[in-house]
């Protein structure tokens, strides 16, 4: 797992530097490359409210119509890391709402030249639908044009907690307690989970040292939500559940049957945990109140493909063999830092995508774990 707290910050440095000379999107391409956007399934290419062809498709992310006034930005990182994460934008007669700041702020002009392609009403608000770098570090591209910027009242502490210190750090000190665990790995498996680890919190690093960072000024409290937001024609309803972060924000279209759904949906790929405020079981209490609606809901994931029902009951499925093969681990009586690197992927989801181990399985083993032993509730 993760963990960027002071004590292990201040580690003697390493002198290796896994990814020195990449170039900042080679880097982040490296990793993302891993996990390839599949293209639409049939059943929604066949959908009345998903356009055939992407309004515009620039590689690392494509424009599509998937409702009046609503489109959809999805990622491929495969060709590229400059968006990195899923969004998109909500225009209606009267003013528009765009969704996330992306991994850099040229993600967040990709979007916005989109939206200016259908659209020129004035915009209302960009949304981060949580705090996370890949959703967060083109923000500043927001603040340059006076765009009010939306997120959960804690999104702006969260960017400053945790990626401001690592601005100023130096980056082999950053990587030298992950690489102290590939090194003291106790198996082959640990020792690609925690190569894995490195590689990606290498990424995360350099990514962050071509940000400058900015924070939403509109903060929502979350004991205030719903809120609904009048786009003019276009009604979104803002709704704040725990499960990834801490900080999610979901943008409902109840008049449409459309959820922008943030990172509680991961479709086609292991769900990211590492969070300090993930909750595993709060995250499958929310999968269960998406399941709750509408059959004919479209969701747009935080990352991979738009989906409908489906893309839930999978996630709901990967959250289930995870908690039952952990479960099993835990009533052997294996150790929790051993459990955490055994899970095995099922044959049904041997495509899923891992994002990193150490961000996504390992952590949600971790937390299962800690709620069984009564740590959390
Ligand atoms: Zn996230």
């Amino acid at each position: 797992m993760i963990d960027l707290s002071l004590s292990e910050r201040a580690m003697p440095f390493s002198r290796r530097n896994f990814l020195a000379g990449t170039s900042y999107f080679g880097a982040a391409y490296a990793l993302a490359r891993l996990i390839p956007t599949p293209v639409l399934a049939a059943s929604l290419a066949a959908d009345a409210r998903v356009a055939q062809a992407p309004l515009v498709d620039k590689g690392f992310a494509a424009v599509r119509k998937i409702g009046e006034g609503l489109y959809a930005t999805i990622s491929d990182g495969s060709k590229g890391a400059q968006t990195m994460c899923n969004g998109g934008f909500l225009a209606g007669k009267d003013g528009a709402l765009l969704l996330e700041g992306y991994a850099s702020t040229t993600g967040a002009a990709f979007q916005m030249e989109a939206l200016r392609m259908v659209s020129q009403v004035p915009v209302r608000a960009a949304l981060n639908t949580h705090y996370h770098f890949d959703h967060s570090l083109g923000n500043a591209f927001y603040g340059g044009r006076n765009i009010p910027l939306w997120g959960h009242a804690q999104t702006a502490s969260r960017i400053a907690g945790s990626y401001l210190p690592l601005q100023g750090a130096d980056r082999a000190a950053v990587l030298a307690p992950l690489e102290k665990r590939v090194k003291d790995a106790k198996s082959e498996a640990e020792r690609q989970h925690a190569q894995g680890d490195v590689n990606t919190m290498g990424t995360v690093f350099d990514l962050l040292q071509n940000a400058v960072l900015a924070v939403p000024n509109h903060p929502l409290d979350p004991a205030k939500l719903p809120l609904t937001v009048d786009l003019g024609g276009v009604r979104a309803v803002l709704e704040s559940f725990p499960g990834h972060s801490g900080t999610d924000i979901i943008v409902r279209v109840p008049e449409q049957d459309v959820v922008y759904a943030g990172d509680l949906l991961f479709h086609g790929m292991y769900p990211v945990c590492f969070d300090e405020k993930a909750t595993v079981s709060g995250w499958r209490a929310t999968l269960k109140i998406f399941a709750s609606y509408g059959k004919d809901t479209l969701f747009v994931p935080g990352h991979g493909q738009i989906c409908g029902q489906e893309g839930i009951q999978q996630l709901r499925d990967v959250f289930d063999d995870i908690a039952e093969q952990a479960e099993k681990l835990y009533k052997a009586g294996v150790p929790v830092e051993e459990a955490a690197h055994r899970y095995a992927p099922p044959e049904k989801f041997k495509n899923l995508g891992i994002f990193a181990w150490g961000f996504t399985i390992g952590p949600a083993i971790i937390k299962l774990y800690e709620e069984w032993q009564g740590k959390k509730a």
